[in-house]
């Protein structure tokens, strides 16, 4: 099972972050004890070994550096188990969605659907849809893990708990580490918690302190009645006012049914807010034929305009029509013309629009490709940072000027319901990366400093940890290594993710 690497295997050397590394041997397990089999030899070796899912993450957390790869992508069973699947790390989101029963649904949601789910829980994945349903961790019921030392961690939510921040795990006891944690939609580090589930140790741990053999996914009555809206607002500042206006609806205190009426907007529930700037569109709008290559069509919409795309989750069609028309008719005192919305009332008009969304960050990724011809060293630069609600303006303002004074080629978008963006940068020549690195430097300070978080969904990987350090400071980093060492004493699991291996 475990073959020396082969030249025409480069492709298990990099993730989509396009990073590249190399390997000594590569291993495709198809069972648990396949995998137990393979990090026993690993350990008695003392080998390093780098974890693979679908590889489509975007910080280098599957790109190796020598040593031996675990690629899980060959173990990809699905069993339903009443509202639950049981699945095995290397099934993609693409093949669960289709493995859902009728009247269920899956509510993790990142764009790449050819993600594992294993991957997804390294990271502790989310979309757009996290903003109702929070990211994968609020989906798992349960988890099989392999540790390197050869523990078998077989763990249920509310079964196995820490009793306090003390813990036992197999023959594995400790304490957990208090974590500083930005009160921010966050995915950097380590999650610990007084009396936490143990599962969740593992949920966005970047593989550092075991591997996910396999998984108990929860799933979700599927709502009767989906509406989305796009909208198009002329400047940041009507932007920042449509997303407190549908944030504001959705306080608890705003909805209810007012005395002696039944209300349906309250019936209905916001499910996501997306952004994408006017960069984006125009991106979009330069790739109309590409796209409709791939049955991807782009709509009209207003020049000069950024985009916010809201999403409702509700009982009955009224329900939705009602949440989305109130949504509406608030449209112009954010300076937008209610007009040029576009309604999606079917979930085949909402699939557009996420295929849409989706397209955005691929023809970046394509973008770059071509531009490596000529600058080989060349790569994204990518931000995946969250503010706290009351810095969305400032954040969207910094970004701007700062990118406007430096003439980089820039769009941005993402999940502005959790004041969570993605600014990709797209470096025509080295110089532009060095002025696109210095930036981002200058943005992840400030974050840092109003309390939000440098990694909200990507997580840290190997990209990242110097961003990392200097969020959670080095003290919080050292007793996040003092606990991998618990379970991995020698630093062979995922060597260099999260932090240096040494
Ligand atoms: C176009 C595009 C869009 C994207 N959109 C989103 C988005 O909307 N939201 C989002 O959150 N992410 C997004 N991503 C990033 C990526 O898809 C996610 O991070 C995803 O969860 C990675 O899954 P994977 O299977 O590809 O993991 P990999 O890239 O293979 O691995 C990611 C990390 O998980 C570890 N790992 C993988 N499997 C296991 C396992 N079984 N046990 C232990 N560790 C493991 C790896 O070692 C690595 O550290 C996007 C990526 C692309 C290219």
């Amino acid at each position: 099972m475990i073959e020396p690497f082969q030249p025409d295997q480069a492709e298990y050397l990099r993730d989509e972050s396009r990073r590249t590394g190399t390997a000594d041997l590569l291993a495709f397990p198809r069972t648990e004890e396949d995998v137990r089999a393979v990090l026993a030899k690993a350990r008695a070796a003392r080998m390093p070994v780098t974890v693979q899912g679908a590889r489509t993450g975007i910080t280098g957390g599957a790109v190796p550096d020598g040593g031996l790869v675990l690629n899980l992508s060959k173990m990809e069973a699905i069993r339903p188990d009443g509202d639950t699947l049981v699945v095995q790390p290397g099934a993609t989101l693409a093949a669960i969605r289709a493995a859902v029963p009728a009247g269920h649904f899956f509510a993790p949601d990142p764009t790449e659907t050819t993600a594992s789910i294993g991957g997804m829980i390294s990271c502790n994945a989310s979309g757009a849809l996290s903003f109702l349903h929070g990211p994968t961790r609020n989906h798992i019921a349960g988890l099989r893990v392999a540790t390197i030392g050869g523990e078998l961690l077989d763990l249920r939510r509310s079964r196995d708990r820490a009793a306090g921040y003390s813990f036992r795990l197999g023959s594995l006891a400790g304490e957990l580490p208090v974590l500083p944690r930005p009160a921010v939609k966050n995915a950097a580090g380590y999650y610990v918690e007084p009396d936490m589930d143990l599962l969740d140790l593992f949920i966005g741990a970047e593989g550092t302190l075991g591997v996910v053999t396999e998984a108990t996914v929860r799933l979700l009555p599927a709502p009767a009645a989906v509406w989305g809206l796009m909208a198009f607002l002329p400047d940041t500042a009507g932007v920042v006012g449509f997303v407190n206006a549908l944030r504001a609806e959705q306080r608890p205190e705003a909805r209810g049914p007012r005395p002696g009426t039944e209300n349906p907007v309250s019936r209905a529930r916001l499910a996501a807010i997306e952004y994408f700037d006017s960069r984006a569109l125009d991106f979009l709008r330069a790739h109309a034929d590409v796209l409709a290559t791939r049955n991807i069509s782009v709509p009209a919409m207003p020049a000069g305009t950024a985009c916010l795309y809201a999403e409702w989750h509700a009982p009955d069609e009224d329900a939705a029509e009602a949440a989305v028309l109130a949504a509406a008719e608030r449209l112009g005192e954010c300076g937008a013309d209610p007009d040029a919305a576009i309604l999606a009332d079917h979930p085949r008009e909402i699939e557009k629009l996420k295929l849409l969304r989706h397209a955005v960050p691929e023809l970046v990724n394509s973008a770059i490709d071509d531009r490596r011809k000529i600058h080989p060293g060349l790569v994204k630069l990518g931000t995946d940072m969250s503010v706290p609600d009351a810095r969305l303006g400032d954040v969207l303002a910094l970004y701007e000027s700062d990118l406007a004074a430096a003439g980089l080629e820039h769009l941005v978008f993402g999940h502005i319901g959790a004041n969570h963006l993605h600014v990709n940068i797209l470096p025509r020549h080295p110089a532009d990366y060095e002025t696109g690195k210095a930036l981002y430097a200058r943005w992840a300070a400030q974050i840092i400093a109003w309390g939000g978080s440098i990694s909200a969904e990507h997580g840290i990987g190997k990209l990242k940890r110097d961003l990392f350090r200097q969020m959670a400071g080095d003290a919080a980093i050292q007793r996040m290594r003092d606990l991998k060492k618990l379970f991995d004493p020698a630093f062979l699991l995922n060597p260099g993710t999260l932090f240096e291996s040494r």
